[in-house]
């Protein structure tokens, strides 16, 4: 009776865990040959790294250490994939001393940090990553500390189970890793793991504790602590407690963009669509504007001018708040001056709000590629008098006014923005 018993709990336990096998990331259909002497590659760079940790005591600073003591052949260093013949993709990665294809992850840009991450996440962790096979979802070949191979996506701590073998072991390890390092900088990505991975398996009491396990970590003047407890919370789908929760932000970040537009979701969620509405005004007050008059602005341009939106009166004007540093508004760039040198002789027009800080930048950006509109710069980024004014809290934000001046999009790029350029000249 003893025995069946002690069976019946160990099946039990078998049943518990016997977890679905993880999902991990699509190798890219490409070259399988390449593929595979890039796999031999990564496991002679292995061997080799273990071979000089034997000898040192501590892993290389750079793959290049290895040659030509523990990598007598440095072609190995050389993914068939890598059309440069030796450059990885991520250039602080680059070896200072020969070609290599790979990003060792120990390089002294990252040691620090990647030390302190292998407290937590152990030694399925990647050591050196090839990132040239990579497909639309950008997958990455991986050695791990532990000479293991396997493919995860670039960022692979927004998924941990693609490390590991299975999903027991990814619990395993995650569960133990934030008990062993509750202060690891890294943990806010293994709380949200281990919430959604609980979840998966049904293990909905471990992932109640895990949140009330963080609560007791969590800062409470910080904003951003508080926004991963709402990420677990929202997981759990307790959007009652995430109310009660923003309710109380909402009161200690009054004004917060973030908040308001996860309030909104939350009101949205719960059917309560006047106050979802609400909060999506208050987090983008612009979406209040459309459809009515954009008050006007009175400015200086570049060329010390006044200019307002009064002076372009009868005209469809592209107002678009803008900056240097802003990659997604450089890479429109070149759509706007299609649109603005198709359009500009019917009655379209482009005036630029540039939250830059440096003026000869700016100038010479707008110089060399030939920006031929006009341009309102006050030197102060987020602080530009015209930016407050328009509650401006991201970028890129362009707005498409009505030649009678109302706003009829705060969003107007990529390929709509020809059609709705066109549209509005029609009207
Ligand atoms: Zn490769």
């Amino acid at each position: 009776m003893k025995v069946i018993l002690t069976l019946g709990i160990v099946l039990g336990l078998l049943v518990n865990f016997a977890y679905a096998e993880v999902a991990t990331p699509e190798p890219p259909e490409q070259n399988e040959k390449n593929i595979e002497v890039c796999t031999e590659n990564l496991l002679v760079i292995g061997k080799a790294i273990q071979a000089y940790q034997k000898e040192h005591g501590d892993f290389p600073a750079w793959l290049s250490d290895l040659h030509p003591k523990h990598l007598t052949d440095e072609n190995v260093l050389i993914c068939p994939a890598d059309k440069e013949g030796g450059k990885p993709i991520f250039t602080q990665s680059t070896d200072p001393e020969m070609p290599v294809s790979y990003s060792y992850e120990l390089n002294p840009n990252y040691r620090e940090a990647k030390t302190e991450q292998r407290k937590l996440y152990g030694d399925a962790m990647p050591l050196v990553r090839c990132r040239h096979h990579a497909n639309e979802e950008f997958t990455v070949l991986n050695l791990s500390f532990s000479s293991r191979i396997y493919w995860s996506s670039s960022v692979w701590e927004y998924k941990p189970e693609e490390i590991y073998a299975n999903l027991e072991e990814t619990i395993a390890t995650l569960a133990a890793g934030i008990q062993e390092h509750p202060d690891n900088e890294d943990r806010t990505y293994v709380y949200l793991a281990l919430t959604r991975l609980y979840m998966q398996v049904e293990r909905a009491e471990d992932a109640e504790n895990l949140i009330n396990r963080y609560k007791e970590t969590l800062k409470p003047d910080n904003l951003r602590d508080h926004f991963v407890l709402s990420d677990m919370l929202r997981m759990m789908n307790r959007d009652e407690e995430l109310l009660q929760l923003f309710t109380k932000l909402e009161e200690q970040f009054p004004e917060n963009s973030g908040v308001f537009r996860r309030l909104a979701k939350i009101h949205e969620r719960l059917g309560n669509a006047e106050l979802a509405n609400e909060y999506r005004i208050k987090a983008n007050p612009a979406l209040a504007l459309i459809g009515k008059t954009v008050p006007d602005f009175s400015a200086t341009d570049l060329d010390g001018n006044p200019i307002s939106l009064e002076q372009y009166r009868g005209k469809v004007i592209l107002l678009d708040f803008w900056a240097i540093w802003c990659g997604p508004c450089i890479a429109e760039m070149p759509n706007v001056k299609k649109v603005y040198d198709t359009y500009k002789d019917e009655g379209f027009d482009v005036i630029g709000i540039s939250l830059d800080t440096d003026e000869d930048i700016l100038r010479d950006y707008l110089k060399e590629n030939e920006i031929p509109w006009r341009q309102v710069f006050s030197g102060e980024g987020w602080k530009s008098p015209v930016a407050r004014q328009y509650y401006i809290n991201s970028i890129p934000t362009p707005w498409l006014i009505a030649k009678d001046g109302t706003l009829i999009t705060h969003q107007a790029r990529g390929d709509t923005l020809e059609r709705l350029v066109a549209d509005a000249l029609s009207r």
